[in-house]
């Protein structure tokens, strides 16, 4: 059964979701920077968003990437696709949603292998969006590449030692606690060898080397920090499941939180579409709008199409992880959502940049950041390359190969083996003629 249909129901929600994010969340791109979304101690900005959270409370959309069970609405992926395509026009709205990355999949790790502990203590308040934590995988002397990653927890009686860098940790300077990946076994592959702590930011030993921002971003306002640990103690109890799950740990989230960039990226990039329309119908030059100029046209259309064929694949995406629950089946998919993620952003941007003029370049209008957000699309949660080789891969791994010495569909050999086949039909027995021999 095929259907591109919502349901009356839902499509209420979506509505108010639209209607409430237009006139209250994207007009707060015009007061804070985007990395401010994450800032616990700005005190305006949270008593400008506390009240938002609660409109959404109330009309039961808080959360609703969650199962019932974690305080969501068990949405499942596909709703949740037509829903971040509307949280992705802003960078504030999934916090005022209570989805933001990274928090959202640090969660479903705490939901799925923190100890009681650790979830009487963080999980409660980081669901309800009280507190913001970080993921801490990358190093600075690689992040694409595991199998060079160096910090290390050794062990000391019944302690662990933590000791190394990491680099790029988004929001750990507002965060509450930190998912740190460390070597435990160098012995081994990193992959049986690495081990996930769950370590309160405040710990003793964690030393914030600096904060480093995206490009046009203020030195004060970087959320990515470079961090090193210096003999940071840890015990058992600190461990996200047993020691050696780092990347079974890892990959819980991964699946989930690349398709969800995925989602909102396209609600950006319609965003951007959408500034272009109304660009293009307004501007005149040479006595007539640019919307009626055909490589202006050109460019509509291209962008039009682009948007519309990695929407149709990130929703198809959405409803193959609801029918088949395993990230692992749709494995290709969601690599393929991710690599299309920055080519759609990064095109989006570009269009909208070129054809505002010098106004587009400006900072006067947002283009030039959201281009950037394009790149960093195809970096966050590991390079495009890497997810290239993924689709090509499973492309690859259900394609077989021949032994013959020319491919299917060589013409010759097949009109040969028709011309046999239909011999008689073709009153060809025994002849023999042309190329064919
Ligand atoms: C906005 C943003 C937020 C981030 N947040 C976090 C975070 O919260 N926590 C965290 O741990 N990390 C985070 N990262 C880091 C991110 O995971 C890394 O940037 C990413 O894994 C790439 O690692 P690298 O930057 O070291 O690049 P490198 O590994 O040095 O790669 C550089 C380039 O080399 C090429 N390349 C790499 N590998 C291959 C390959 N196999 N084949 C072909 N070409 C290749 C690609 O062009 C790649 O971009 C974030 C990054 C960004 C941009």
């Amino acid at each position: 059964m095929w259907s591109f249909e919502t349901d009356p129901d839902f499509q209420e929600k979506l509505d108010w979701m639209a209607t409430f994010i237009g006139d209250e969340i994207e007009p707060l791109d015009y007061l804070f920077p985007k990395d401010e979304t994450y800032n616990v101690n700005n005190s305006a900005l949270m008593s400008i968003l506390a009240p938002l959270k609660d409109r959404v409370r109330e009309a039961g959309l808080w959360a609703c990437h969650l199962p019932p069970s974690l305080g969501g609405g068990g949405w499942g992926q596909l709703k949740l696709a037509l829903m971040n395509e509307l949280l992705g026009r802003s960078f504030f709205a999934p916090t005022v949603v209570g989805t933001a990355a990274p928090d959202t999949g640090n969660a479903e790790i705490l939901a799925h292998f923190g100890n009681q502990a650790q979830k009487d203590e963080f999980l409660k308040p980081l669901l309800d969006g009280d507190i913001v934590s970080c993921f801490s995988m990358t190093e600075p002397q690689g992040g694409a590449d595991p199998k060079v990653f160096t910090c290390q927890a050794t062990r000391s009686g019944s302690e662990w030692v933590l000791n190394g860098e990491k680099w790029f940790a988004s929001n750990a300077r507002w965060s509450e606690f930190l998912i740190v990946m460390a070597v435990t076994d160098p012995e081994v592959t990193i992959y049986r060898g690495a081990s996930m702590f769950l370590i309160p930011t405040k710990t003793p030993g964690v030393e914030f080397v600096r904060n480093s921002g995206m490009a046009f971003e203020e030195a004060a306002h970087g959320a990515h920090a470079y961090l090193r640990f210096n003999d940071v103690r840890l015990s058992d109890n600190d461990l996200l499941g047993n020691a050696g799950d780092a990347f079974k740990i890892a990959q819980t989230r991964l699946g989930g939180g690349r398709v969800h960039h995925a989602m909102r990226t396209v609600g950006l990039a319609k965003r951007a579409f959408e500034a272009i329309c109304e660009r293009v119908q307004s501007r005149t030059t040479q006595g007539d709008v640019l919307g009626r100029k055909q490589m202006v046209q050109a460019e509509v259309a291209d962008l039009w199409m682009e948007i519309e064929q990695f929407r149709l694949l990130v929703l198809q995406t959405a409803w193959k992880i609801d029918k088949f629950n395993d990230y692992k089946v749709v494995r290709q998919d969601i690599a393929a959502a991710k690599v299309l993620s920055e080519r759609v952003m990064v095109s989006a941007a570009s269009k909208a940049i070129h054809l505002h003029g010098a106004l587009g370049i400006s900072n006067e209008m947002p283009f030039g950041e959201w281009l950037l957000w394009g790149y960093a699309l195809g970096l966050a949660d590991g390079p495009s390359e890497v997810h290239q080789v993924t689709v090509a891969k499973e492309a690859l791994g259900s394609s077989a190969s021949i032994e013959e010495l020319f491919p299917s569909g060589h013409i010759p050999s097949g009109a040969r083996a028709m011309r046999k086949k239909y011999a008689k039909e073709l009153g060809l027995p025994g002849h023999r003629r042309g190329w064919v021999t």
